[in-house]
């Protein structure tokens, strides 16, 4: 597999390279030079997610990674269902939270460390391979449980303190082995500037083999591309789907149409956001906006200028093919309460605030189709509880942690905090 960085078109690197190194040239992402097109779809669709994904993956990365490789890899990462609910009248929940984090991030987290897992053992003592992140929850804990004992590869991350659920701090904090954490005297954007400089100081940035693990990631974007094959899959003989996805970043939504890319029928797709709607403005108006994020109920949304959306420009050339080819639907806040009402009453269905606006957007649309449940209801308790008047019990991955005592480092947000830590674990 072959890919040009979107801000500088004469990089050109394997997919290898471009995971190892993250984000490409020129400040853009990496795109596939070509995708590739299936012969048969039908008999892909018969095959079992396991066997379809290994399938598609040699499609894809099949110069670079052996078939023994490419086995482990899709084995190692995929070990969780997909379960399709049909709510009647045409409505299905796909649900993508059945992982170890509870959260669909985890589909493309441990597609990707397994990767890099691989491309570790090749190199060897040659070149270490350092996870840096900031999170502000989600990716964090699907990352940190990704990477988890992966040999050759370490992981830090790193989260404001005190600014987290309590919860979602000791589901990462409390792994140990490979990964650290650190609990920053600071804000979200203090964990960013810090792990950014880090990578900008080349010293640094190569003395430990620094790789980003967040969406921009090519390697994360490939695999959530699989579970849309598994959902036509799933709901084969009903004809061709209209898609729903409730985006933040959007590569949730860039995975499903590089699936269309290869050849997967589908209808179409709803792109669904809450108030940050940078992109359905854009569809409406054709002006493409950025702007500060906005705080909502569906948080994991909350994303003011969107990574993923120059790479949804690259893939169709041109603003008036992309403008035809996608809806964009805004819900508020009161809405996704309403929606999440709605399902909990109608099919006494928990959703996730997520989930809850991507079934909105849906019904706007006729309502027949799928939407893409992009975490458990549990993660989200407090909404869920307060919104619905439930108390839920919490699922054996969370139930599991709530008691344990978060073992992450103090660390202040001083320019030289975070590297002086980088070369004290280098050492132990
Ligand atoms: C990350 C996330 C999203 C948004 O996905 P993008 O790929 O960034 O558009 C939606 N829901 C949940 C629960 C998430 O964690």
């Amino acid at each position: 597999m072959e890919l040009f960085s979107t801000g500088d078109a004469s990089d050109i690197v394997s997919f290898s390279e471009a995971a190892l190194r993250g984000s490409g040239a020129g400040g853009g992402l990496y795109m596939p030079t070509s995708i590739p097109r299936l012969k048969d779809v039908q008999a892909l669709l018969a095959l079992p997610f396991v066997e379809r994904s290994k399938s598609l993956c040699r499609q894809w990365i099949g110069d670079e990674f052996s078939e023994g490789e490419i086995d482990e890899i899709i084995t190692s990462a995929f070990t969780f269902p997909i379960p399709m609910v049909d709510l009647g009248g045409g409505l299905h929940i796909c649900e993508l939270f059945h992982g170890p984090t509870l959260a669909f991030k985890d589909f493309g987290a441990r597609f990707m460390a397994q990767v890099l897992g691989v491309l570790a053992k090749r190199q060897g003592e040659r070149r270490p391979i350092t996870i840096l992140t900031a999170t502000s929850g989600d990716t964090g804990a699907a990352v940190a449980h990704a990477f988890y004992k992966v040999p050759g590869v370490s992981v830090c991350v790193l989260y404001p303190k005190g600014r987290i659920s309590p919860l979602q701090e000791r589901l990462f904090t409390t792994l140990g082995e490979n990964v650290t954490t650190f609990a920053v005297e600071g804000n979200f954007d203090d964990c960013q500037r810090m792990v950014k400089a880090c990578f900008a100081d080349e010293t640094l940035s190569r003395g430990f083999g620094l790789t980003s693990a967040n969406s921009i990631n090519m390697a994360r974007l490939l695999a959530q591309s699989f579970y849309y094959f598994e959902a036509a899959s799933a709901l084969q003989g009903r004809g061709e789907q209209l898609f729903a996805v409730p985006s933040g970043n959007f590569g949730n939504m860039t995975a499903g149409l590089l699936a269309t890319r290869m050849g997967l029928p589908i209808k179409g797709f709803v792109a669904a956001t809450n108030a940050n709607d940078v992109v359905p403005a854009f569809l409406r108006t054709g002006t493409y906006t950025p702007r500060p994020s906005v705080a909502t109920l569906s948080n994991a949304m909350d994303v003011g200028s969107p990574s993923n959306f120059e790479r949804i420009r690259a893939l169709f050339g041109d603003d008036d093919t992309l403008r035809s080819a996608i809806k964009g639907e805004v819900v508020t806040d009161a809405q996704t309460r309403a929606s999440m009402v709605a399902l909990y009453e109608d099919h006494g269905y928990l959703a996730c605030p997520h989930t809850a606006v991507g079934v909105a957007a849906l019904k706007r649309r006729g309502g027949k189709g799928v939407v893409l449940a992009t975490a458990h209801p549990a993660k989200f308790k407090e909404v869920v509880d307060e919104t619905l008047g439930v108390d839920l019990p919490l699922p054996e991955a969370l139930a599991k942690v709530a008691d344990l005592t978060p073992g992450s480092h103090p660390l202040t947000s001083s320019p030289s905090a975070l590297p002086e830590a980088l070369r004290a674990l280098m050492r132990s």
